[in-house]
């Protein structure tokens, strides 16, 4: 079973789908017995939401749009493909 770092390294991995079944299966079932790495997650999902909305933003200047989305661009990947840039 996936200890608590191994289980943070992957959250990302996770979300963008990279993941063998088997080690999907781990963190899953190390999530629903570990509350901290739950949270995590939580927070994770939350930010990738919250990252997401933030590049379809039009108030947000175009260079911290590049800024974001070079962070966090494969996760956003499956969600809207390459939107952000064709956009110029
Ligand atoms: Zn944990």
């Amino acid at each position: 079973m996936a200890d608590c770092n191994e289980t943070l390294l992957e959250i990302w991995r996770f979300f963008d789908d990279q993941l063998s079944e088997a080690a999907r299966a781990d963190i899953e079932s190390h999530l629903s017995e570990c509350t901290d790495c739950l949270q995590a997650f939580d927070f994770y999902a939350e930010l990738k939401s919250v990252v997401a909305q933030s590049v379809r933003d039009d108030t947000i200047p175009e260079s911290l749009k590049i800024k974001i989305f070079e962070c966090f661009g494969d996760v956003l990947a499956e969600d809207d493909g390459s939107e952000l840039t064709s956009e110029s």
